[in-house]
C-alpha cells in the first residue's frame, strides 16, 4: 500500500466545493492526518509563504483543489483573473512540490479543457486535439498548463502527479452567488430570490437547449479516494462523469418543483450558451469500480437541503 491512515494528506482549497467534500469523506474513511487548509491559512499566491509551507509540513500526499472558479458569466466577465491567478497559484505550488515532492499528487481539472467540436462521449486522448469553448477559454488554458506540468514531473521524475477532469460538479459548499455561480448553484440562487420578490416570471440563460453532465460533489470525492488507494500508477488525466446527463431546461424543470417555484419559466437568448455538450467518457475510474451512487434528483434535494438550512 502507498498509504496507510497515518499518512499526512494536505487538501488545498479546503473551504471549497470540492475540498470541503474531499475531508469530510477522508475523515469518515478513517484517515487520521488530515490537514485541510483554506486561503486564510495559507495564501497561494505568495510563493514563498507555499515554499516554506512545504518545507515544514512535508505532506505525503496532496489534494490541489484551490483554484479560481466561476459559472459562465465570471469567466466571461474576469478572464485575467481565471487566466492569470490559476497560473500562478499553480507555478506557486508547483515549484514547492518539486522541491518537496510528496509520493501523490493530485490535481483538479475541468471538463472544459477539451476541444468544444466533440460531440461524442469525451476520452482522455483528446485533449488538444482542437480549440476549447470560447467562454471558458482562458481558464482552460491555465488548467491545461497545469495538467502539462504534472506530465513533464512524471515524464522527467517519475513523480505519481496526476490529474482527475470531473464533469460539472455540483452539492454543498459551492458557491450559491446569483452572477458568479455555475448554473445549478446559480439557478437555485436566483430561484429563490425570484420567490421571495413574488416574481411571476425566471429568466433561464441562453437556450435552455445545451446538455450538461452533473456529478454529486461526494462521488468526486469518493472517486478520488480510490485513485488515491489504489496501488497501480495511473494515467495523468483521469475523467471522472456520472453518466447523468441532462437539458438546461430539464434541469430547471428539476429546481423548480423542488423549490415549488410557481412562476413562468423563460430564456434569456441574449446570454452564452457555453459548449453544447460535454459529456465524458469515464471507462478507466469505472475499470477500477468506482460509480456515482447520488442520482441527480437526490443530489439536488441535498444541496438545496443544505442551500435553504445555511
Ligand atoms: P459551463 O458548463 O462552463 O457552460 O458553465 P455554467 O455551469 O455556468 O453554465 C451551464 C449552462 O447553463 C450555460 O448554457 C448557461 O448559459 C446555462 N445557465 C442558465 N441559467 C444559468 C444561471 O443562472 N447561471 C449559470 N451559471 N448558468 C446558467
Amino acid at each position: 500500500m502507498m498509504n496507510n491512515k497515518k499518512s499526512k494528506i494536505l487538501v488545498l482549497g479546503a473551504a471549497g466545493l470540492v475540498g470541503t467534500s474531499l475531508v469530510k469523506k477522508l475523515r469518515e474513511q478513517g484517515y487520521e492526518n488530515i490537514i485541510s487548509l483554506d486561503k486564510e491559512e495559507l495564501d497561494l499566491i505568495e510563493q514563498s509563504e507555499v515554499e516554506s509551507y512545504f518545507c515544514q509540513t512535508r505532506p505525503d500526499i496532496v489534494f490541489f483543489a484551490a483554484a479560481v472558479v466561476g459559472g459562465i458569466q465570471e469567466n466571461i466577465a474576469s478572464p485575467v483573473d481565471f487566466i492569470l491567478g490559476n497560473l500562478t497559484i499553480q507555478t506557486n505550488v508547483f515549484n514547492a512540490v518539486a522541491k518537496y515532492p510528496p509520493k501523490q499528487f493530485i490535481n483538479f481539472g475541468s471538463n472544459c479543457i477539451y476541444p468544444s467540436s466533440i460531440d461524442t462521449a469525451i476520452s482522455e486522448r483528446q485533449l488538444l486535439t482542437g480549440p476549447v469553448e470560447e467562454t471558458n477559454g482562458p481558464y482552460a488554458i491555465a488548467k491545461i498548463a497545469g495538467i502539462k506540468t504534472l506530465e513533464a514531473f512524471r515524464m522527467q521524475f517519475n513523480y505519481n502527479f496526476y490529474t482527475v477532469i470531473p464533469a460539472n460538479l455540483y452539492g454543498p459548499n459551492d458557491l450559491f452567488d446569483s452572477e458568479k455561480s455555475h448554473v445549478i448553484s446559480g439557478i437555485i440562487s436566483r430561484m429563490t430570490k425570484a420567490m421571495e420578490n413574488n416574481e411571476p416570471e425566471f429568466n433561464v440563460w441562453g437556450s435552455g437547449n445545451v446538455l450538461r453532465e452533473f456529478l454529486y460533489v461526494e462521488d468526486l470525492a469518493c472517486a478520488c479516494i480510490k485513485l488515491m488507494e489504489s496501488e497501480s500508477i495511473h494515467p495523468s488525466l483521469i475523467n471522472i462523469g456520472s453518466g447523468e446527463e441532462v437539458s438546461i431546461k430539464e434541469l430547471v424543470r428539476k429546481i423548480k418543483e423542488r423549490l415549488g417555484y410557481e412562476g413562468e419559466i423563460l430564456f434569456d437568448k441574449t446570454k452564452p450558451d457555453g459548449i453544447k455538450r460535454k459529456f465524458l467518457d469515464s471507462s478507466y475510474i469505472n475499470g477500477l469500480g468506482w460509480n456515482p451512487k447520488i442520482k441527480m434528483n437526490e443530489g439536488l434535494k441535498k444541496t438545496i437541503t443544505w442551500y435553504q438550512n445555511s
